[in-house]
């Protein structure tokens, strides 16, 4: 078994994941942020010094007096930039603080050369950052200064910055990872509760879903797939029942006659004759029952074999309309053959399509009490169609949907009486579709019923094996 651990739970992995995310790109950002910012700043700096420069060189150019010299570096003293104005032999006139050795580092060995330009704007491993502009007519030269830790302080003041939002931003995401996965996960573990309950055989699951979003299509799934299997258990039970029930009346029959002739009680023979023959048709019926549970469990293991023959399906319609004609009549009951048109020799399983029609008609007299069953056929383009309707107790409409699934019958105790297991429509459904025909259903309660399908004409099957679901 795998180990309990926290970092099986999807909020931690989902949480950690999401942060981890956000996080590099925070980080991402943050030096872009922070290199588009500094560069920025360094040429906006450098430019102005250029700028500042030029017009005291210009001032300077038009004046060399003492006066000017003085107002310019008067202009300068309370800005955080400093000026330094030398002759044409770097020979320092004035400057606007006192030099430092850095300072007097900075002024070049030039003569006579027109300067406007940035000399130094390294600010991280040098103490200013530094632009040259010449006096015109070779008077002299402005320099400007500016000190690199100005800029090194708001370097500091912007990692900060950026290092808090990064960590404030890293808690605020961390807490909404928090509530986002409790929601994600929460009814993932509600679901998983509840499916180890119907694991137990408790099917039917109330699972609450809000919204619509694929968490909360999970679960009505799940919800869904425990009512199915919930139906499904009842309708087993009921087959159960069913079968033993059918079962039991003619094996009590059985058991009964066959003691009272062992016993030697009966000595008429035409008695006795009479008894082997209920003895023979009540086995018969155990043999149908247990035929059909065969063909079932067939059909769901998927060795559904078609044996497909050139079939004339209308002397197969007439040989089981003949075979219901006592039991028809027994009832009181008409039975019409419309059969009008003469339906084409087709290519099916004639002995399944005999077992289908068999099957409807059984239905129709069995579920019709007054009035007929009548059987019509049509020929269509590409289909012939077989009609079977009766005029008898019919069925609910909530129930026309369900009368082709396994073990379902309409009213348990109607028919309990006719004797039904609920296995014949679902059989018919199977053999129809195997034959790429279909079937429809309409019906009445109370007025009647009527079942048509439709089988198509010139279509050869090739496959024999079927495989079913
Ligand atoms: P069953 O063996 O119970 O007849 P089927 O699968 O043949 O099982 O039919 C399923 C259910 O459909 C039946 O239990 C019955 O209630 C209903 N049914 C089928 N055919 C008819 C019909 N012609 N008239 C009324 N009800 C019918």
């Amino acid at each position: 078994m795998k180990k309990n651990s926290i970092f099986n739970s999807v909020s931690i992995k989902l949480g950690l994941l999401f942060s981890s995310i956000f996080l590099s790109l925070l980080l991402i950002l943050g030096a872009i942020l922070y290199g588009v910012f500094t560069n920025l700043f360094v040429d906006f700096v450098t430019k102005d010094l250029l700028v500042r420069g030029g017009n005291h060189a210009k001032a300077l150019a038009s004046d060399f007096s003492q006066e000017t010299i003085r107002h310019v570096l008067s202009m300068e003293k309370g800005s955080t930039a400093r000026v330094v104005i030398t002759d044409a032999n770097q020979k320092l006139i004035g400057s606007s603080e006192p030099m430092d050795a850095d300072m007097q580092n900075h002024l070049l060995k030039l003569k006579n050369q027109t300067l406007n330009k940035i000399i130094d704007k390294d600010w991280k491993n040098h103490q200013y950052m530094v632009t040259i502009s010449t006096i015109e007519k070779n008077k002299g030269y402005v320099y400007m200064f500016y000190p690199s830790n100005v800029l090194r302080e708001m370097d500091l003041v912007l990692k900060i910055l950026i290092l808090a939002a990064s960590f404030g931003t890293i808690f605020i995401a961390l807490g909404l990872i928090g509530i986002l996965s409790r929601r994600l996960t929460n009814p993932l573990l509600i679901m998983k509760d509840a499916t180890n309950r119907m694991a137990l055989g408790k099917y039917q699951q109330q699972i609450p879903a809000k919204g619509n979003d694929e968490i909360a299509q999970l679960a009505n799934s799940i919800q869904q797939l425990g009512e199915k299997l919930q139906s499904y258990e009842d309708t087993r039970n009921e087959f159960l029942n069913a079968v033993s029930h059918e079962l039991r009346t003619p094996l009590t029959y059985i058991k009964g006659y066959s003691d009272i002739l062992n016993k030697g009680i009966i000595k008429s023979e035409t008695e006795q004759k009479e008894y082997l023959q209920i003895i023979h048709n009540e086995a018969k019926r155990v043999a149908f029952l247990v035929d059909d549970l065969f063909e079932m469990s067939k059909l769901q293991v998927g060795e559904f074999t078609l044996h497909k023959e050139d079939t004339d399906v209308q002397s197969l319609l007439e040989k089981v309309i003949e075979i219901f004609k006592p039991a028809a009549a027994e009832k009181g009951l008409k039975l019409n053959a419309r059969l009008k048109e003469k339906i084409p020799k087709l290519i099916i399983d004639a002995h399944r399509m005999e077992q289908v029609l068999y099957n409807l008609i059984e239905n129709a007299v069995k579920y019709t009490e007054h009035g007929a069953v009548t059987i019509r056929t049509s020929t269509q383009k590409e289909w012939i169609g077989i009609e079977i309707s009766d005029t008898g107790i019919g069925i609910p409409s909530q129930d026309l949907s369900k009368i082709w699934d396994r073990f379902y019958r309409v009213d348990k105790s109607r028919t309990r009486k006719t004797g039904g297991t609920g296995l014949g429509l679902y059989i018919v459904k199977q053999i129809i579709e195997a034959h790429n025909g279909r079937i429809e259903v309409r019906s009445t309660e109370n007025t009647g019923t009527t079942f048509t399908l439709f089988l198509q004409k010139s279509r050869k099957v090739a496959h024999q094996g079927r495989k079913t679901k």
